[in-house]
């Protein structure tokens, strides 16, 4: 089985395990009982961690706040910021009562936006182009002085589109609103810095970045500082802001996950490159059999999103028997609903049916691309008409 579904899940990287081992067992204790000798140490490590996620970031450590995914650190953004404003508003209809997001984002963000209705906020959902990048115009007519929060993926999980999140951040301070970016999917795969990006909050995943799962993390702005309202009540852990005793071994497990990622980002984006370039090369002259979903210039090199014209789901699921590959979000595998990122493109629904997520990673070999390779310039992939 060749396992082309990283954006999934991504492999724990050996030095990421290696990284962690010792404290499952031997070195066994709570992170937080300092006042002995063993609970300090652990909390060191914790704050090694910390240092090594903010620093794949440019962060401060104080800015990093763990948290057990991404799916949670979005909850805790975009609910910690509206909570925080309700409690604090003031006169009704003077405060910011809008949170922008768009409609290719991940679930988590769409229903954590959404459930905040019932605190009085309106969620606007902008559209994309085609190409699945932001509809700019779309969104400068959408930002005004009541929007508290802008929500926005730096890396779609489906398409692998990049979003210019630094353009899209600057417009939202320019009317005061604050910006979320899930970054889940461009940690490893794209440079990240949030002083670039100037983002307030920013969300990573373990998993998605060769590291445990489990484990996620939470950048909050410190100057000027991003309020946030806890979801969790508990011990006052992370600054009060996530309750909950801290996972010391994947917490180390994250820290050498995200300083990996921001070593290694630049040599596998090139290395991945040069494959789906060929990969390209052989889609485009089969134009009439295949076309790639997204935008081919705002891209990461570690995904190709591909709809099969001449073939319905079972013939296209039997050309790539032996590949891992996802033909839908992971979560609604079982029903054959065309995916909502790419009809939300404009994706005719049954092209999107008939689409293939192919996402390769740091541990693709070679030779598993060449397999690909010889799938897409296959006669299986021209259906029954050749
Ligand atoms: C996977 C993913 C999430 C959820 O992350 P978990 O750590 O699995 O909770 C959120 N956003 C994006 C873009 C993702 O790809």
């Amino acid at each position: 089985m060749i396992y082309l579904d990283n954006q999934a899940s991504s492999p724990c990287d050996p030095r990421v395990l290696d990284a962690m081992a010792p404290y499952w067992q031997r070195l066994y204790g709570n992170p937080h009982s300092i006042e002995h000798g063993r609970g300090l140490m652990l909390a060191g490590k914790v704050e090694e961690a910390r240092g090594q996620v903010a620093g794949a970031i440019g962060a401060d450590p104080r800015e990093i706040i763990f948290t057990s995914g991404a799916t949670e650190a979005n909850n805790l953004a975009i609910k910690g910021a509206a909570l925080f404003a309700h409690k604090h508003s003031g006169k009704a209809g003077a405060e910011r009562r809008k949170i922008l997001t768009f409609a290719t984002e991940h679930k988590c963000v769409l229903q954590s936006a959404k459930a905040m209705s019932d605190f009085g906020f309106e969620t606007i959902v902008l559209p994309v182009g085609h190409d699945g990048l932001a509809d700019w115009d779309a969104y400068q007519a959408a930002l005004d002085e009541q929007v508290l929060l802008v929500s926005t993926m730096a890396v779609n999980n489906e398409t692998g589109v990049i979003q210019p999140i630094a353009r899209l951040a600057e417009a939202a301070k320019a009317v005061g609103a604050k910006f979320h970016c899930d970054a889940a999917q461009a940690l490893g795969k794209i440079p990240l810095d949030v002083g670039t990006l100037g983002v307030d909050l920013l969300s990573l995943s373990g998993h998605k970045a060769y590291g445990p799962m489990g484990i996620g993390a939470l950048y909050v702005r410190r100057r000027p500082r991003m309020r946030l309202e806890p979801l969790f009540s508990g011990g006052g852990q992370e600054r009060e802001l996530r309750a909950g005793t801290l996972p010391l071994p994947l917490v180390v497990g994250l820290g050498k996950a995200a300083e990996l990622a921001a070593q290694e980002q630049a040599q596998d984006a090139a290395r991945l490159g040069v494959w789906q370039r060929a990969c390209l090369e052989v889609i485009t002259r089969r134009g009439n059999l295949m076309r790639v979903n997204g935008s081919l210039e705002q891209r990461i090199a570690h995904n190709l999103n591909i709809s099969f014209l001449k073939l319905d789901r079972e013939a296209m699921l039997r050309a790539w028997t032996g590949f891992a590959v996802s033909s839908g979000s992971a979560c609604s595998a079982a029903d054959v609903e065309p995916s909502y990122v790419l009809t939300s493109m404009g994706v005719d629904p049954s092209e999107a049916q008939c689409s293939l997520r192919l996402s390769f990673g740091r541990q693709t070999r070679d030779e598993d691309i060449k397999q690909v390779l010889a799938v897409l310039d296959s006669p299986s992939l021209a259906g029954s008409s050749e």
